[in-house]
C-alpha cells in the first residue's frame, strides 16, 4: 500500500521534529500530535521554517482514549510513527508507574485506535536498551533481550505486545527500530534536543557545560574494560536517524509484516572520545571530572548495522564531527533551548 500520509505522535519532541522534517522533504504529507509534556510547540513552527510546508498540529494525549479515537474519526492517515512516550531511566524507576502508565497506555489506545482502520501502519521507536548487557558486540537484532529499569521493560512490553497484535491480525505491518544513541541537531540550527532540567544523557550535558549553563561534566566512571577506561557508545546523527524511519516506513509499503532493525552506525567512540572531539572541533572548553560509575550503565555497545543496510537500503552517513558541530551550532544559537523565542 502506497503511504501518503503520515501521523507522527510526539512529533514536537526531539527525534520526532527531526523526522517530520525528513517526511516533509521527501514529499509525505505529516501530521503532529503531541501533548507537549517534554516539548514545545515552538518546534513545529522551525520545522515549518526548514521545510517551507506549514502542518497541523494537534494538541493530544495518547493516555486518553476518547480523544484518541475522535483523532482518528476526524484524520485519515496511511502510517503512524509513535514517538510519544516518556524516555528518562532515572525517573522510571523513581516513579515506574508513569512510565508504566504513559508508555503502555499511549501505545495501547493508538493501537485499538488504529485497529478500526484498514490502514495499520505502524513504526515505533524502540532503544538498545532492550539488549540489556549484551554479550556480544556488534549487537544484531537477534541478540538476547533484557532489561534493568521500568523504562526499558515499557520498550520490552510494547514489542511483545506489538507482536502477539501482529500474530493474530495479519494486516498490520509493524516496524521496531531500536535506536543506540541519538545526538546532534539538525544543521540548520532551529531544532534539537531540549531537555527539561539538568540532562541525563552525555551529549546535551557536554553541550550545556561548553556553553556555561553548566560547570563540569562528570564522567561515570574511567574503569571499564574499554580502550580509554570511560564508556563505548553508538553515538547516531538524529538527521540520520530520521531517515532511518523514513527507510523503515517504505519498507513497509513493499514487504508487509513485523521487522525489527537496530539504528546505529556501526561505530563505538568512548565518552571521552567524544569530550575531546567535542573541545577540539568547537573550539570550546569542556571542563571534566571522573567520578565513579553509575549504576546500570554497560561498558559498551554498538550495533550491527548489517540487516538494516540490507532490508531497508539505509546506513548512517554522518561521523562523530558532524556530530559535535550540529550539537554546538543549535546549542550556541539556543543556549536556553525553545524557551527564550
Ligand atoms: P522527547 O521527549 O523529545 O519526545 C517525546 C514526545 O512525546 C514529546 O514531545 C512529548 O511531549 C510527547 N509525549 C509524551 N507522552 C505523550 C502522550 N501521552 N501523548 C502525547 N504526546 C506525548 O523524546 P525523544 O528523544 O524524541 O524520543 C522519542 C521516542 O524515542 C521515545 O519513545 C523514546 O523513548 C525513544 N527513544 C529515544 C532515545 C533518545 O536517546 N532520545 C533513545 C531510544 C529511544
Ligand atoms: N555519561 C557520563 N556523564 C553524564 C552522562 C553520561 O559519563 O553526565 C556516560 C554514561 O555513563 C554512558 C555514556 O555517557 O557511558 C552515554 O550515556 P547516556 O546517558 O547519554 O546514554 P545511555 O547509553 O545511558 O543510554
Amino acid at each position: 500500500m502506497k503511504i501518503k500520509k503520515v501521523l507522527v505522535t510526539g512529533g514536537a519532541g526531539y527525534i520526532g521534529s527531526h523526522t517530520c522534517v525528513e517526511l516533509l522533504q521527501e514529499g509525505y504529507d505529516v501530521v503532529c500530535a503531541d501533548n507537549f509534556v517534554n516539548s514545545s510547540p515552538i518546534a513545529m513552527d522551525r520545522v515549518a521554517q526548514i521545510t517551507g510546508k506549514t502542518i497541523p498540529v494537534h494538541e493530544l494525549d495518547f493516555c486518553d482514549y476518547p480523544a484518541v479515537k475522535k483523532f482518528f474519526t476526524n484524520e485519515t492517515v496511511d502510517a503512524v510513527i509513535h514517538f510519544a512516550g516518556h524516555k528518562a531511566v532515572g525517573e522510571s524507576v523513581e516513579n515506574p508507574l508513569k512510565y508504566y502508565e504513559n508508555n503502555l497506555l499511549s501505545l495501547i489506545n493508538l493501537c485499538k485506535a488504529m485497529g478500526k482502520d484498514i490502514r495499520k501502519n505502524l513504526v515505533f521507536s524502540s532503544s538498545a536498551t532492550v539488549y540489556g548487557f549484551p554479550d556480544q558486540l556488534p549487537i544484531e537484532e537477534d541478540s538476547p533481550v533484557d532489561s534493568f529499569n521500568p523504562y526499558g521493560r515499557t520498550k520490552l512490553f510494547i514489542e511483545q505486545i506489538l507482536q502477539d497484535i501482529w500474530a493474530t491480525d495479519n494486516a498490520w505491518n509493524i516496524s521496531i527500530l531500536r535506536y543506540f544513541n541519538p545526538v546532534a541537531a539538525h544543521p540548520s540550527g532551529l531544532i534539537g534536543e531540549d531537555p527539561a532540567g539538568i540532562p541525563n544523557n552525555l551529549m546535551p550535558y557536554i553541550a550545556q557545560v561548553a556553553i556555561g549553563r553548566l560547570e563540569r561534566l562528570r564522567i561515570f566512571g574511567a574503569d571499564y574494560d574499554t580502550p580509554d577506561g570511560t564508556g563505548v557508545r553508538d553515538f547516531i546523527h538524529v538527521v540520520d536517524l530520521a531517515k532511518g524511519h523514513v527507510a523503515a516506513m517504505r519498507k513497509l509499503e513493499t514487504s508487509p509484516g513485523l521487522m525489527v532493525h537496530n539504528l546505529g552506525t556501526g561505530r563505538g567512540y568512548s565518552v571521552l572520545e567524544l569530550v575531546n572531539t567535542f573541545a577540539e572541533v568547537n573550539n570550546v572548553q569542556v571542563p571534566y571530572e571522573i567520578v565513579g560509575r553509575r549504576p546500570g550503565d554497560v561498558a559498551a555497545n554498538y550495533a550491527s548495522t548489517d540487516k538494516a543496510k540490507k532490508e531497508l537500503g539505509w546506513e548512517a552517513q554522518c561521523g562523530i564531527r558532524q556530530m559535535v558541530l550540529d550539537t554546538w551550532n543549535w546549542q550556541s544559537k539556543n543556549p536556553n533551548g525553545y524557551s527564550f523565542d
